[in-house]
């Protein structure tokens, strides 16, 4: 069977501040990433400049997508923009559910209505899930599974193409977080998630689905997490911004066997 590419796709968030350093930052890493087998790269950068990016580059080893999207394709919601205006731009992913939103108050029911609507117009989806801390009873785990239960309701199987799973647990997010998390208890997050897709679906299509881990992804540990952590490949924050360090993580993702 062919093996899969490792996806990697960097969340610039609110990054860079300017176009002029965001098309410098895309250049550095399109050097790198254009040329590398086995990876597919995606950048989200700010929709600000998503248009811009675009006409910069045509190929396939690197694909756009965005950070967000609203749930209504047009009509009057004043600052919001739909799934079809990204992908009529071009872009081919959405990140949902990302723990920086759910913060700011975004809870299961909308990102169950984004999911919703990203799957009408043929957005790939990287839907994040992840609790905030552990406990000793393994409510952690339950929190999970409802973030995964209600991301999924009314979406059919055949959907599920069209999805990956970010599994990042939030203390290991930013620069200023704990380290990345161990591999082997990543490792068991994985299972935990194509458990519950199995409950859900069934046990074929949860294993289909790709699952990456994110949080505090580095080249120093970028390695280690893909092989113990039997992961499908990575949502990378602040090092997607450092164009050497994103480039090293590429790399060590081309050279998987
Ligand atoms: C993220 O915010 O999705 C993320 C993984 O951030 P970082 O790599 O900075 O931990």
């Amino acid at each position: 069977m062919k093996k899969r590419n490792v996806l990697i796709v960097a969340n610039w968030k609110m990054n860079p501040q300017t176009l002029s350093k965001a098309e410098k930052l895309f250049s550095d890493i399109q050097k790198t990433a254009s040329r590398l087998q086995n990876v597919q790269t995606v950048i989200c950068p700010p929709i600000a400049f998503l248009g811009e990016l675009l006409h910069l580059y045509s190929g396939q080893k690197i694909l756009f997508g965005v950070q967000d999207v609203f749930w209504q394709d047009e009509g009057s919601y004043t600052g919001y923009i739909g799934s079809a205006m990204i992908k009529n731009m071009g872009a081919e992913y959405v990140i949902l559910g990302h723990s920086e939103r759910r913060k700011l108050g975004e809870d299961n029911e909308t990102i169950n209505k984004k999911v919703l609507s990203a799957l009408t117009e043929k957005l790939k989806i990287v839907l994040c899930v992840g609790e905030k801390e552990r406990d000793v009873h393994g409510e952690y785990l339950t929190f999970l599974r409802e973030e995964l239960q209600s991301a999924f309701e009314n979406v059919p199987i055949q959907m599920l193409k069209n999805i990956v799973i970010a599994y990042e647990p939030i203390w290991t997010i930013g620069r200023e977080a704990d380290d990345a998390m161990d591999p082997q208890e990543v490792h068991e997050m994985v299972i935990f998630i194509r458990k519950t897709l199995a409950e859900i679906y069934d046990a074929n299509t949860a294993q289909r689905v790709p699952v990456l881990y994110g949080g505090s992804v580095e080249p120093s540990n970028a390695s280690v997490l893909l092989e113990r952590g039997e992961i499908n490949g990575f949502l990378i924050g602040h090092a997607s911004l450092v164009p050497q360090d994103f480039n090293e993580i590429l790399s060590i993702a081309s050279k998987r066997n």
